[in-house]
Order: C-alpha cells, then structure tokens, then sequence
C-alpha cells in the first residue's frame, strides 16, 4: 500500500470510527494470545494452513488478528477493518445465518455461500486497489482472488479458478465503472479512506 497511497496518519483513527458507527464495541485481538484461536488454527491447518499465521476472523464485535495491531502497517490494518466492517455488517443483518452460511463446507464442487460474504468483503479489497493504483492495481489484486477464492484459503469456496474469475468478474467491472463507490456500504469506506467528510 505504499505508492499513491500516500500513507494517511489520520486513515486508521478514521477507520475506527467508522466501523464504531455500527459496532460500537469493537474490539481488536491478537489471534495467537486466544487459547481457543490457536487451537481452531491447530484443527484448520490441513484444510486452511493460513489461518493461524496469516488470516483474519472476525465474530461479531471482536476482529481476531493475525499480529498485535501495532505490528500491522495502519494502511493495511484500515483496508483490513473495511473488509471486516463488511462482515460485520452482514453479521449484523443476517445473525445465525451468516454463521450457518459461512460455515458450510461441502465439497469444493459447488459454490460455497461463504463465497458470496466474501465476494461482499472483498469488493472493499478491489475498491481499494483501485483507489490506489487504477486498473493496474485492480486487476493484480483480482488475480490474486481468483487464487483465493478458486483454491484452498477458504477450504474452496468455489470451484477452480475459471469459475471464480467468472464470480469475481461482475464486481471488478462495477469498480471499473466507478459503480460500486457509490453503493453502500462502499461509498462511506472510501470516504473514510480519502478522509472525505462524506463519509
Ligand atoms: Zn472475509
């Protein structure tokens, strides 16, 4: 995040705030001091070997990350809390069935549920890179997704990279139209993230 994203002091504060718009008891949390955490990255590890060293989860007001907060760079950390705003959000509207949803793992086959939250999060880490560094930027981070959404980050939300470039799609398009930064709640992340007072 460091070219044309001119590192912003004041981005991360903004960031906060944002999201204690809506989850006022946001809290930030090392995922390697929770005994629990580490267990569920210890069980995940064959399926999802990123979980416990580099993947953030976030459960209601609580974001588990991966480092203290301090070790992250602001930057990254403020784009990391949009996309959790995102879940939040949907946590919030959706309750037990966001839960459910996210969770259900069948075979990777089939286009998980969990592969429509995270198209919804994601959509933040698109707009960002696009913010950042224009069609260039998107389109390096839309490769990267293809991986993540077509292999085993997530345990195969989708199957194969082909499909997810076809899921993805749809969303970097709207970005590249200026479409989706005029959608909640898109519109008020990168207000927040440019420190417009729009937001
Ligand atoms: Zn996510």
């Amino acid at each position: 995040m460091a070219d044309s994203a001119r590192s912003d002091p004041g981005r991360l504060d903004r960031m906060i705030a944002l999201v204690r718009r809506d989850v006022p008891d946001l809290r930030l949390v090392d995922k390697r001091t929770v005994p629990w955490m580490r267990a569920l990255g210890g069980l995940l590890r064959p399926v999802v070997p990123d979980f416990g060293d580099r993947m953030t989860t976030v459960i209601g007001p609580t974001v588990y990350l991966p480092r203290a907060p301090e070790e992250l760079d602001p930057d990254a950390l403020a784009a990391l809390l949009a996309h959790e705003y995102v879940h939040q959000l949907d946590q919030g509207e959706h309750g037990a069935m966001f839960y459910l949803t996210y969770g259900l793992t069948p075979l990777p086959l089939f286009r998980t549920h969990r592969a429509h939250w995270e198209r919804r999060a994601y959509a933040v880490d698109l707009m960002l890179a696009h913010e950042i560094g224009g069609d260039a930027r998107l389109a390096l981070v839309e490769a990267r997704l293809r991986t993540v959404f077509g292999g085993v980050t997530y345990g195969w939300m989708w199957g194969g990279r082909q499909a997810a470039a076809t899921f993805l799609k749809p969303v970097a398009d709207a970005i590249r139209a200026g479409e989706l930064q005029q959608e909640a709640p898109y519109d008020r992340i990168l207000a927040t993230w440019r420190g417009d007072h729009a937001g």
